[in-house]
C-alpha cells in the first residue's frame, strides 16, 4: 500500500487518554487526510515522506480563543486596562477593519498560528467569512462564526442582519471549504447582548448543532457591567438565557466564583485560559488548577494580538504552567502533561472536535507538528512534556500538517508567499 505521507523514525507524544508516555523510532502513515497507522517497524510506500530523526512529533496545537484578524492590530494599545485597551482598540478598528483589513489581517494571523504550531484556531471577529476565507488559505483549521451585539456594534448590523446571516453561515463554511470544522455563533458578550437575544442564540444553535462562544467574567468591572445590565454576573445570564446547556466556550472566565465552577462543571461548558492577556491587561489570573478539580474542561488561548501581542501558544502553556504554581502556592499542582493536554486534547474537545483531532492515533485527521529536536535548549529529553512545555518554543517548530496536508515544511509555508503576506499586512496599517 502507497500511502500520501510518512513521517518516520521521530519520537512520539501522542496524547490518547491511555499512552504510555514517549514512543521511539516509530513512524506514522498519513493517508486520505488521516492517521491510518502509528508505531515502529511501519515501512510503507509513501508519496511524500517527512524524515524524523531529531524530531518529536505532537498533535497540533489548539488555540480556543483568539481574534486572528487583530494581528493587524499588534502594539496599538500598551500599558493600559481592559476598559482603555477597548477604547484605542475600537478607534484603530474603525480606521483599518473593513472587509479587506480583516482579510489581511486574518492571513498574517493564520500565518503566525501555523508557523508556531497551531492547528486549529477559534476565532471570534467579522465579518467571518472574510476571515476564514484568508485563514483556510493559509492551511489552518479554522473555526469561527457570526458575531453577535444587540446594538448595531463596530460593524454597524441591525439584529434582524446578524441572525439573517447566522442561519446562512453553515452553507457559507461548506461553500468556502477547508479542513472540517463546526458552525459557530458569537454572542460577544452578556453585557453586550442582551438576554432575550442570548435566547434567540441558544435557539438557533440547537437548531444547526452550533458551538456557541462567548466572553465570560474576563475582570471585575466585565462582571460588574454585567450586573449593572442585567442583574446577573456573566454567567448567570447565559444561563438564565439557556447558552450553558449548549456546551459553550467562555473566553477568559477569570472571575468566577464557587457557585459558577460548579456550574460550569455541571454543564459541560469550556473555559479558555488566556493567561497572556490576562496578565498583560492586569485582568486577574484564572484558577487553572482549581477549575480541573472543579471538573471544568479547560483549553488554552492566546486572544488577539492587540491585547497579548502574538499568537505564541509555546508561550502560553509555560505561562499557564507557572501561573497556576503562583497562584496554588504549590510546585505539584500541575503537570506539563496536562498542560500539554489543555493546549491539545481537551481544546479539541471544547470545540466538540475531540473525536477528529487532538490526539495521533488512527482514525483520527492528521493535525500535527514536528518539533526540531537539534537545539541546545531540548538536549538531553528526560521527560517529553517537560521539554515542550518548559523549554521548547515556536521557532522549534519545522513542520505543520494540517487534515493530512504539509502547510509547513522546513519552517516555511507551503501555501501562501509569506513574505507577501506580511508585506500586504504593512502596507494596509501605513496606507490606510
Ligand atoms: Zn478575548
Amino acid at each position: 500500500m502507497t500511502v500520501d505521507l510518512l513521517i518516520r523514525d521521530a519520537r512520539y507524544v501522542v496524547m490518547t487518554d491511555d499512552d504510555t508516555g514517549m514512543l521511539e523510532n516509530a513512524s506514522v502513515a498519513i493517508d486520505g487526510g488521516c492517521i491510518v497507522a502509528v508505531g515502529p517497524g511501519l515501512d510503507t510506500d509513501a508519496r511524500d515522506v517527512i524524515d524524523g530523526r531529531d524530531a518529536l512529533v505532537m498533535p497540533g496545537l489548539v488555540n480556543l480563543h483568539t481574534p486572528l484578524p487583530m494581528a493587524l492590530l499588534r502594539g496599538v494599545a500598551e500599558d493600559v486596562d481592559l476598559q482603555g485597551f477597548l477604547e484605542r482598540v475600537w478607534a484603530e478598528e474603525a480606521r483599518l477593519m473593513d472587509p479587506r483589513g480583516v482579510y489581511v489581517g486574518a492571513r498574517l494571523g493564520a500565518l503566525e498560528a501555523v508557523m508556531s504550531g497551531t492547528t486549529t484556531a477559534l476565532d471570534m471577529y467579522f465579518p467571518p467569512a472574510d476571515a476564514h476565507r484568508a485563514a483556510v488559505e493559509v492551511g489552518l483549521r479554522h473555526v469561527t462564526g457570526p458575531v453577535f451585539f444587540s446594538f448595531p456594534g463596530p460593524d454597524g448590523l441591525a439584529w434582524e442582519e446578524r441572525m439573517a446571516l447566522a442561519r446562512e453561515w453553515p452553507a457559507t463554511l461548506a461553500a468556502i471549504g477547508g479542513p472540517a470544522v463546526p458552525p459557530a455563533l458569537m454572542p460577544h458578550a452578556a453585557f453586550t447582548v442582551g438576554i432575550e437575544h442570548l435566547r434567540e442564540i441558544a435557539d438557533l444553535a440547537r437548531a444547526q448543532s452550533a458551538l456557541v462562544h462567548t466572553h465570560a467574567s474576563e475582570n471585575d468591572r466585565e462582571n460588574a457591567d454585567t450586573v449593572a445590565s442585567t442583574g446577573l454576573r456573566p454567567v448567570g445570564a447565559l444561563d438564565s438565557a439557556g447558552l450553558l446547556g449548549l456546551g459553550p466556550v467562555l473566553g477568559h472566565g477569570v472571575r468566577l466564583d464557587d457557585g459558577e465552577r460548579r456550574l460550569l462543571a455541571a454543564t459541560g461548558t469550556s473555559v479558555a485560559h488566556c493567561p497572556g492577556s490576562n496578565l498583560k491587561l492586569a485582568s486577574g489570573a484564572a484558577d487553572f488548577v482549581g477549575y480541573r478539580d472543579d471538573g471544568i474542561r479547560v483549553g488554552l488561548g492566546t486572544d488577539g494580538c492587540s491585547s497579548s501581542n502574538d499568537l505564541d501558544m509555546f508561550a502560553v502553556m509555560r505561562l499557564a504552567a507557572n501561573l497556576s504554581r503562583l497562584v496554588r502556592d504549590d510546585p505539584a499542582s500541575v503537570e506539563s502533561r496536562e498542560v500539554l493536554a489543555a493546549a491539545t486534547l481537551d481544546g479539541a474537545r471544547a470545540l466538540g472536535l475531540g473525536d477528529r483531532i487532538g490526539t495521533i492515533e488512527p482514525g483520527k485527521e492528521a493535525d500535527l507538528v514536528v518539533l526540531d529536536l537539534r537545539a541546545p535548549h531540548l538536549v538531553p529529553i528526560r521527560d517529553p512534556y517537560t521539554a515542550i512545555v518548559y523549554a521548547a518554543g515556536r521557532s522549534d517548530v519545522r513542520d505543520v500538517v494540517v487534515a493530512g496536508e504539509v502547510v509547513v515544511r522546513g519552517r516555511r509555508p507551503t501555501r501562501v508567499d509569506a513574505n507577501a503576506v506580511m508585506d500586504e499586512a504593512d502596507q494596509l496599517v501605513a496606507s490606510a
